[in-house]
């Protein structure tokens, strides 16, 4: 029989009125202020304790906080991975021309939209800001485009020492673990506690430094599957640690469970921040029973016709038409092969295909369409197969003139270009049905995810970007800015 929870001191007698949790949890003279007011980093915790939240779940005085923030950092400047933004402060040299190379260095690693709002915001840096980039997260998030709340307080206290606490997904394991919250980290009440409680903790002396100690905590040891909680420097303060030593003497059935064990109130429903009572603790999952799992929708599926449309006969050797995706959406300001959505069934796909071709490089002869293959393709919310044709145009007057938004590129110039992983394999696929190719006797099938296991020649160039001292000029083919 279990041993009865009421052995144990419950904080659910000391539920915070929002009254109350004000007055307690105010920053006292020696503690942290939150950075300037500017409705961003450091929101008042007044929002967050108007609802029913448990003190359980915060910070009880100024000493645990500084312990946490003592503990974290000699443990990060013991142990901090060597990574290539680290070995010298990065100079952020927002030059129109180093941006241009941007999605070009990133094509293939997945983060397309992330590539091209960088750019638009060195553009508005140079072009409307007199060179002179924002300092706060205040002024970063509301002047930069594509600009987040996370971004933004990463570049303050990293690149301007503003005391400002950041939450990603590292720090929220961190946070939920360390606070015990079970309830979605998603919701709005737990993303503002979250942030509030990043705040309160941010060191005032060292803002980047802790910052970047949270995040390396969760990416090394608070891990989602395997955390080392022997080797964690806040272990002490931990409230899931906590958690499951209780759950374990709960179910052990034969240990009294000591009266000084604190605990929320996770069976009752009357905290917002503790799991649901309809969630029970999973003894198998220990401290990852934190935080709390948001179940995702599977990727939506999705079918593209595209073709590689070749010029054989062309001036200057044979080339490849390559066409500009739109400015916004998936894969956005990328270059690829002409492509259009279709239906997975296949009908209508040739006819839909050769009218895009047509669209750009004019008449085509139909009958020299061939299908060759398929790719898969899964982004993080949708699975794309794209159905890959050919088709070979020779014998004919070579196409000169070209619809803006087009380009026709040699093979070389197309393995440097600002194209997808998908597009490349789609090219695989293309030349190895190519005659005198051995793997040409085959229509191909290649499946590939966007999670990347190794790295990529694109990683090597990202690298290589973050050294400030490398003099490189902008490409002229190569970019979506042109
Ligand atoms: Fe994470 Fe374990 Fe450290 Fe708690 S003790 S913060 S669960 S690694
Ligand atoms: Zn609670």
């Amino acid at each position: 029989m279990k041993k009865p929870r009421a052995a144990m001191r419950s904080c659910c007698r000391k539920q915070a009125s929002s009254k109350e949790g004000r007055k307690k949890h105010a920053p006292s003279s020696s503690q942290a202020k939150p950075s300037a007011p500017d409705g961003l980093a450091g929101r008042p915790e007044e929002v967050v304790l108007q609802a029913s939240v448990s003190l359980y779940h915060l910070f009880r005085d100024t000493a645990e906080v500084t312990v946490f923030r003592e503990s974290l950092l000699s443990w990060y400047n013991r142990e901090k991975r060597d990574l290539p933004w680290r070995r010298q402060r990065v100079r952020w040299t927002w030059t129109g021309g180093r941006m241009l190379e941007v999605n070009q260095l990133w094509a293939g690693l997945g983060y397309y939209s992330r590539g091209r709002r960088l750019q638009e915001g060195a553009r508005k840096v140079v072009e409307e800001l007199g060179g002179h980039m924002p300092r706060t997260a205040e002024t970063l998030q509301r002047l930069l485009p594509g600009v987040g709340r996370y971004t933004a307080g990463a570049i303050a206290s990293i690149a301007f020492g503003q005391v400002t606490g950041i939450v990603d997904g590292n720090v929220v394991r961190v946070l939920c673990r360390v606070r015990a919250i079970g309830a979605d980290p998603s919701s709005t009440l737990v993303s503002q506690q979250l942030w509030s409680l990043a705040q309160k903790l941010v060191d005032p002396a060292q803002p980047g430094d802790f910052n970047q100690a949270a995040m390396e905590l969760g990416a090394t040891v608070c891990t989602p599957q395997h955390p080392l909680c022997s080797q964690c420097p806040v272990q002490s303060l931990c409230r899931a640690r906590q958690r499951v030593e209780r759950e374990q003497l709960l179910a052990s059935q034969s240990l009294p469970a000591s009266p000084d064990m604190e605990e929320c109130a996770p069976n009752t429903g009357q905290c917002q921040l503790c799991a649901p009572p309809t969630e029970p603790w999973d003894l198998t999952l220990g401290v990852a029973n934190f935080p709390k799992k948001v179940s995702r929708r599977p990727p939506r599926e999705e079918c593209s016709a595209t073709c590689v449309l070749e010029q054989l006969g062309a001036h200057g050797g044979a080339r490849i038409l390559l066409v500009q995706r739109p400015n916004s959406g998936l894969l956005a300001g990328l270059w690829e092969f002409p492509s259009v959505a279709v239906e997975p069934s296949g009908q209508c796909q040739r006819k839909a295909l050769l009218q895009e071709l047509q669209s750009w490089a004019g008449p085509v002869p139909a009958t020299r369409l061939r299908h060759l293959g398929q790719v898969i393709h899964t982004f993080s919310h949708i699975k794309l197969t794209y159905q890959v044709f050919g088709l070979a145009l020779e014998g004919q007057t070579p196409v000169t003139i070209t619809p803006p938004g087009a380009r026709w590129l040699t093979r070389e110039e197309f393995r440097t270009a600002a194209v997808s992983t998908a597009m490349k394999k789609v090219f695989q696929v293309y030349e190895g049905q190519q005659p005198g190719n051995c793997k040409g006797s085959k229509r191909s099938q290649v499946s590939i995810s966007s999670s990347r296991k190794k790295p990529s020649p694109s990683q090597q160039l990202l690298d290589n970007f973050f050294r400030p001292l490398i003099c490189t000029d902008p490409p002229s083919l190569n970019s979506v800015a042109q």
